[in-house]
């Protein structure tokens, strides 16, 4: 890990209470993660809230870091981004936060003052990160992230009992007590993800849509295109759970890719081919052989078989939204595909969603019954029982989708 630090507009490490311990799940390597007790976090930042965590959740982005494949991880830190809870204790410069309000916290650590926030760029804020490996990784930094590794921060996660955090105007959503936890949490991530990758994809009226991966922002993003008025959507998912849940939903249908033809079946399935595709599997899968044994040799980080089969299923002119954590590097890539065969105007949009952006319109959808995000909830472990969860999910077993958890603290309240 590098050892010089960019100067942050926040501190990243909490100041933590001599007097307190809470339960929280912590990294310890490969496959390798515990609930221990730890200190509790405190104010550390005149803009911090200290939340009393009342739920919180396994992401899939967190099997990456399970696998230790993003760099600067380190022993002792805490994980999870996707969490919410009771605010507990306020710096003096928060304006509109206040003890004992319930909020969802997002993922990404905004500063709410530097021109990318200003912009509404809230995951690229140019002052909540610290890491020089990821300004050399990407030219750039984006903002910070709880819970995922010190090439976003460092800062500690969520899956936790107590967690500090930081800019509590800008990175916290206040939730009406009328709404279960279980309906508001996703807006952390996952909900507010898989719309962005609809507006990535610029899923419209008529839209005929493809998906790739039918894990939590597959799931999401096949409900949020209906919603958005597509005709017809199809999941392509190997898991049989997971084609299953998404079959549950009006107007969406399901793929199997093992051993078929993924382009010609698509074509038959959504004639034209897809308008818009949606990548939501993750840098990890490999499907072919050269890409399996190059990440093994780590000649490549990331395969991109999955974003080969997109371009070339996306009919021309056509969008395709990247949301599956790529983190790396790929070889292979089907450039020509991509330029030459017509396909001059196809569009790739990405990124890390700027949930402060998409999360107060998307609350007021879940109010209003457009959708209940608990649909996606199928297991809900207890806290000490997260690194079974996390096995679990990483070998998408026993028809795990998606985690509600609990903290111990958390259980006597609700
Ligand atoms: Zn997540
Ligand atoms: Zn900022």
């Amino acid at each position: 890990m590098s050892e010089q630090r960019i100067k942050t507009s926040t501190p990243i490490m909490p100041k933590w209470d001599p007097t307190r311990t809470m339960k929280a799940n912590v990294f310890y390597g490969t496959c390798d993660v515990r609930v221990e007790t730890v200190p509790r976090p405190m104010v550390t930042h005149p803009k911090d809230a200290l939340i009393r965590v009342t739920a919180t959740t396994i992401c899939g982005s967190d099997l990456h870091l399970y696998h230790n494949e993003i760099p600067e991880m380190m022993k002792g830190d805490i994980l999870g981004h996707e969490f919410m809870g009771i605010i507990e204790d306020v710096g003096d410069q928060v304006k509109d936060r206040k003890k004992g309000q319930r909020v969802v916290v997002c993922f990404d650590i905004a500063c709410g003052t530097c021109d990318y926030c200003k912009r509404g760029e809230f995951t690229g804020c140019d002052t909540t990160n610290d890491s020089v490996t990821m300004e050399k990784m990407y030219g750039y930094r984006l903002s910070g992230i709880f819970g995922y590794s010190h090439l976003t921060g460092g800062y500690p996660g969520g899956q936790a009992e107590y967690v500090r955090v930081p800019f509590a105007d800008i990175n916290t959503l206040p939730v009406p007590d009328s709404l279960p936890d279980e309906k508001v949490l996703f807006l952390s991530d996952i909900a507010c993800t898989s719309w962005y990758a609809n507006e990535c994809a610029q899923v419209g009226k008529d839209d005929k849509v493809a998906i790739w991966g039918g894990g939590p922002i597959g799931q999401f993003s096949a409900r949020w295109a209906m919603i958005r008025g597509a005709s017809s959507v199809v999941v392509v998912e190997t898991v049989e759970a997971r084609r299953k849940m998404a079959e549950s939903y009006p107007g969406v249908k399901s793929l199997n890719p093992d051993g078929i033809d993924v382009v010609e079946t698509l074509k038959k399935m959504l004639p034209g081919g897809p308008d818009a595709c949606i990548d939501a599997t993750g840098f990890r899968y490999s499907k072919t052989l050269v890409h399996k044994v190059e990440r093994t040799i780590k000649a490549e980080t990331d395969a991109v078989d999955i974003l080969e089969e997109i371009i070339r299923s996306c009919r021309k002119y056509g969008r395709i939204g990247l949301i599956a954590d790529y983190v790396g590097y790929a070889n292979h890539f089907p450039i020509g595909a991509l330029m030459e065969k017509g396909k001059l105007s196809i569009l790739i949009r990405g990124g890390q969603c700027p949930c402060q952006r998409y999360w107060k319109d998307l609350l007021g959808r879940i109010e209003k019954g457009q959708i209940d995000p608990s649909f996606i909830i199928t297991h809900r472990p207890a806290f000490e029982d997260i690194p079974k969860a996390y096995a679990t999910f990483d070998k998408k077993e026993d028809g795990m989708i998606k985690n509600f958890i609990r903290p111990p603290s958390a259980v006597a309240y609700t």
